[in-house]
């Protein structure tokens, strides 16, 4: 599935995650890299490709990046606090609940089949990165907003020229755990710290962007404000 607005390709991967790219006038600039199957959607544009950031290092956001990064020498910008995750993304069960208590909902056993089945499991994990931290201007003209909580370092990315925020798991637009629809903070399955994720929504609301893309689900076109005051309002889940 491949859906192209002002210059912004949303690709999603094994139907359950999201990733972007930016057209620029220097290349194209790739937001989160999918599972290791989302190989097939970067490789058309990998000539073109400046740079790889991600917005948390877990793993059905890391997919292609190592091998972009061996292959073709594409930087790979990760944030700071979540660098060691990036090194070791399956020590990932650091989440307020096991995801085990998560597989009597059937789109968590589905996400862990996918992962399983793309590779992801046994990926490959990132050998060379480059970190980033909060207020940080990236490849592209985005910039980095700290939003932790689903991880430690987990940031969103404002693209201020579009008026578009890529909020990666720290607001989403349906529950890859639950398949419950959002706006919402991502279930305690796969979150680090739901308290601080939902502190982080001040953080999502502040940079007034009108269209908000998340790792899982489709666009929020109704602005940044209403979709962490929607998000507030549920809750953890
Ligand atoms: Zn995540």
């Amino acid at each position: 599935m491949e859906q192209t607005v002002d210059g912004i390709t949303r690709f999603e991967d094994q139907s359950v995650v999201n990733w972007f790219l930016i057209e620029t006038e220097g290349g194209k600039i790739a937001v989160d890299a999918g599972f290791p199957t989302a190989w097939s959607q970067v490789e058309p544009h990998l000539k073109d490709l400046e740079a790889i950031v991600i917005t948390h290092a877990h793993f059905d956001h890391l997919g292609f990046a190592e091998r972009a990064r061996s292959e073709a020498g594409v930087p790979v910008y990760v944030p700071q606090a979540d660098a060691q995750l990036a090194r070791h993304p399956l020590r990932y069960a650091k989440s307020e609940r096991v995801p085990l208590v998560y597989f009597r909902h059937f789109p968590t056993l589905r996400l862990y089949w996918r992962a399983t089945k793309s590779g992801a499991i046994r990926g490959k994990t990132l050998r060379d990165l480059k970190t980033y931290g909060d207020g940080d201007e990236l490849p592209g003209g985005l910039r980095a907003v700290f939003t932790p909580g689903h991880t430690d370092g987990h940031m969103s990315l404002h693209l201020p020229d579009r008026d578009v925020l890529f909020a990666g798991d720290a607001i989403v637009m349906k529950d890859p755990y639950t398949d419950r629809e959002g706006p919402r903070i991502v279930a305690r399955a796969a979150t680090k710290d739901s308290e601080r994720a939902l502190r982080s929504l001040d953080a999502i609301a502040a940079t007034g962007a009108r269209t908000v893309w998340t790792g899982h689900g489709d666009a929020w076109t109704q602005g940044a404000e209403a979709a962490a005051a929607r998000a507030r309002e549920l809750g953890a889940s």
